[in-house]
């Protein structure tokens, strides 16, 4: 089945009422960013990624952006009261209202505690969804992406491929890779994870908080999202 018509229209009935947040949780190139757009097209909800936020500062050039390039560069995590703040007034916004999906936050304990005061405070349910990749596999969806530098698609040598190599389907301009998936950067960004991030998976299930694993290494980005979906409207 084609990508679009896996997606049915947005807005759909079964979310609304619920102020619920989605906490999309995996290694890098686990395929979050995919799944977060394809539940954006489902269930209009918005998606918060901090990564997302981050880069847009960069672009900006402004204070925040200065301060992160260095670090992001190097695909080590920004610090937690950064991304902190900037989840808070995200969440100020009406958009989420009807709730929302965590994309890439939270990366430490420390966030992760921050995120449930938040979340409790504003009387929002979360629902950890863990996409459970193995390792080679990360490495090979990583090495194989490739990024249109003027219309930001993303490209994947195996899943997505442009229809001309190295070329975007959209606007014509070369493909390159993007700068946190150099190889140095990508170890560096799945050490933060092992270190750093996965240890909350222990630390959300000791604080009884549900978190669903969806085998997302052989399932295709189609599978793992209709296993979402189930959940999610469970
Ligand atoms: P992503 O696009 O989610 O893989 O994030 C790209 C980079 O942004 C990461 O390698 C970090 O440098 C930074 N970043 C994104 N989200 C966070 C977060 N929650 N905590 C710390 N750093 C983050």
């Amino acid at each position: 089945m084609g990508l679009a018509a896996a997606i049915p229209q947005s807005g759909t009935p079964e979310f609304i009422g619920v102020r619920r947040a989605l906490i999309l949780f995996g290694s890098p190139g686990s395929g979050k960013g995919t799944q977060s757009k394809f539940l954006v097209e489902r269930l209009g909800i918005p998606q918060i990624s901090t990564g997302d936020m981050l880069r847009e500062h960069i672009q900006l050039g402004d204070e925040i952006g200065l301060r992160v390039r260095e670090l992001m560069r190097a695909g080590s995590l920004v610090s937690d009261e950064l991304v902190n703040k900037l989840v808070e007034e995200r969440l100020k916004q009406q958009d989420t209202d009807r709730g929302f999906i965590l994309d890439g936050y939270p990366r430490t304990l420390h966030q992760a505690d921050v995120m449930s005061a938040l979340l409790d405070r504003l009387k929002i349910g979360q629902l950890v969804i863990h996409l459970v990749v193995d390792y080679n596999v990360i490495i090979a969806r990583i090495s194989g992406r490739r990024q249109c530098p003027v219309c930001g698609t993303l490209y994947n040598a195996t899943s997505k491929p442009p229809k001309v190599a190295g070329v975007c389907d959209l606007d014509g301009s070369a493909l390159v890779i993007r700068e946190d998936d150099r190889e140095s950067v990508v170890r560096e960004r799945l050490d933060a994870y092992e270190q750093k991030t996965r240890p909350l998976l222990d630390h959300f299930r000791q604080a009884g908080r549900k978190v669903i694993e969806i085998d997302a290494s052989t399932l295709k980005p189609e599978g793992v999202f209709e296993r979402i979906l189930e959940q999610v409207q469970a």
